[in-house]
């Protein structure tokens, strides 16, 4: 993607004079419990104010999705495929000035933002513009049925026809807003639903950038809506709405408990991306340079704030030091500073109680016992809630900077002797989102990640496959996206059975 010809410093720090608005059935509406602030993570200023929506306007929003989506779904399927396309279009006509804007309320670095922020929400629409055109139903061959008191038996023909799940709530995090949103937002549409969009409290607003350009090519009114607050409460509403047949979370996997005990009483069909820990095993025989590239991605990649980080290395002995070092030398290489200094690799974490909630994580590492390798005393700037990157080596796995998800800059690294000894680290998580596995036997590699419990395990690479299906184990998750597992996603199946 072309980067902004104007000066990224000036315009990602400059207060918007745009009024951001909730979208409710096509019309623009300011949020009935008025604005909050959003705040640049590395200037600490307000960059605009979001609209705080009320209880009543996230129940108004799903009533709107719920009034549409029949229409919607009853749209050709060539037509949702132009419209989809015509959304990718748009966001790549406007990535410059979306960059600017989503690097501004996230704090991501040029790099982070201009490869992924914006261009992969481009990718995901046209990759479902095409999947609404893909045949997803199943033909089933016809099965010789025996005669029952019920119906006399016979040769049955049967079809398996995937219909839209309805209304489904689309509810992101924070660190890949845009992002987030439309590998949901896309693969529902596609497939026949509207949807409801909650963003994240802490950076909505290209968001709603995005819910202005699905209404400008011409998505019909109600079909997508955009609500946000900065509390838990219009999210909370959107699970409760007996409007909302589906909630499709990325977040944490406390949350995610939350949705799960509330959407129990109308039966929501859920989609659950949650926390990970993930571990990355490095074996003696591994090509060191390459364990060390995915390692250095979890303080180089967005601040660690990633899911699928390889936050947890678990090393060999034999090369456990030179990892070590290797680390420790690549560490101070990693510019820590504004994300509009095309040269800084490290910007800051959200917000300032995350990022004391990652230094306390570090602390009681090191009151557990890990040593603290590189890291420690809080970057010198007068602004921004940077963390450098940090090191803590000679850790167990009973240690709560290795068990829990810290969702920053640090890399744990815990020693272990044999396969059988790594694979039980690795596997010792309430996590099971992304392993990764170093060696350079690749078929040992495949057999050690087939006895890890993670819905995708990386061997010898950190590069991933899109059309995999994404998703975790455990308490990583529930169902799984991607490709065209996203277009199952939002679907239910129907049986339609008939006699040949
Ligand atoms: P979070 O769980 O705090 O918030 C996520 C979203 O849930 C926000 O929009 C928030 O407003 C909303 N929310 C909060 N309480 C709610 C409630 N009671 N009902 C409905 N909605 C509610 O997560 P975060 O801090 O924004 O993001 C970081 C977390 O997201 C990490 O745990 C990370 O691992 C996870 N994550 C997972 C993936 C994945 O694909 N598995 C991807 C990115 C991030």
């Amino acid at each position: 993607m072309r980067l902004p010809e104007r000066n990224l410093l000036q315009s990602a720090d400059i207060v918007s004079e745009t009024s951001y608005q909730l979208l409710i059935d096509g019309a623009w509406a300011p949020g009935s419990n008025g604005t909050y602030p959003i705040v640049n993570p590395a200037t600490e200023q307000v960059v605009a104010e979001a609209p705080e929506a009320s209880v009543a306007d996230a129940q108004a929003a799903a009533a709107a999705a719920r009034a549409a989506q029949p229409k919607w779904a009853a749209v050709p399927a060539e037509e949702k495929a132009r419209l989809l396309q015509a959304v990718a279009d748009r966001v790549r006509a406007e990535a410059d000035t979306l960059l600017p804007l989503i690097m501004a309320e996230t704090g991501a670095t040029v790099s982070v933002g201009s490869a992924l922020q914006v261009p992969m929400v481009a990718n995901r629409f046209e990759r479902y513009a095409r999947g609404a055109r893909q045949d997803i139903d199943i033909s089933i061959a016809p099965q010789v049925m025996e005669g029952t008191p019920l119906a006399p038996g016979g040769l049955m023909g049967a079809m398996v026809v995937r219909q839209p799940a309805g209304v489904v709530t689309c509810i992101a995090p924070y660190n890949f807003p845009m992002t987030s949103m439309a590998g949901k937002v896309a693969p529902a549409l596609a497939t026949g639903n509207a949807v409801v969009m909650k963003p994240a409290p802490q950076d909505p607003l290209a968001v709603i950038e995005l819910a202005r350009i699905c209404r400008e090519v011409g998505i019909p009114d109600g079909v997508v809506n955009v609500v946000t607050g900065s509390g838990p409460e219009v999210g909370a509403a959107l699970v409760e709405s007996p409007d909302v047949d589906m909630v499709s979370f990325t977040g944490s996997t406390v949350v995610g408990q939350a949705i799960y005990r509330a959407g129990a009483a109308t039966m929501k069909r859920l989609l659950f991306e949650l926390g990970g820990k993930g571990a990355c095993l490095v074996f003696d025989d591994a090509d060191l340079d390459a364990a060390v590239t995915a390692l250095v991605s979890t303080w180089g990649f967005h601040s660690g704030q990633i899911c699928t980080a390889p936050t947890r290395a678990v090393v060999q002995r034999r090369v456990y030091q030179e990892i070590v070092d290797r680390l420790a030398k690549a560490a101070p290489q990693l510019k820590v500073g504004p994300p509009t200094d095309p040269a800084t690799i490290v910007g800051p974490v959200i917000t300032g109680p995350h990022r004391d909630r990652v230094e306390a994580y570090v602390k009681s590492g090191v009151d557990e016992g890990a040593e603290l390798v590189v890291g420690g005393p809080r970057p010198d700037f007068d602004t921004g809630y940077y963390v450098a990157p940090t090191l803590l080596a000679e850790c167990t796995n009973q240690m709560k900077a290795v068990r829990e998800e810290i969702f920053g800059p640090v890399i744990v690294v815990v020693p272990f002797d044999d396969e059988d000894e790594g694979i039980a680290i690795a596997n010792d998580s309430d996590y099971g989102l992304y392993d990764y596995v170093y060696s350079g036997d690749t078929a040992r590699g495949f057999n050690v990640a087939k006895q890890l419990r993670c819905g995708h395990v990386g061997v010898n690479t950190a590069q991933r496959n899109h059309e995999a299906p994404f998703g975790g184990f455990k308490q990583s998750g529930i169902g799984r996206d991607g490709g065209d597992f996203g277009l199952h996603a939002y679907t239910e199946m129907q049986s339609i059975i008939w006699p040949s």
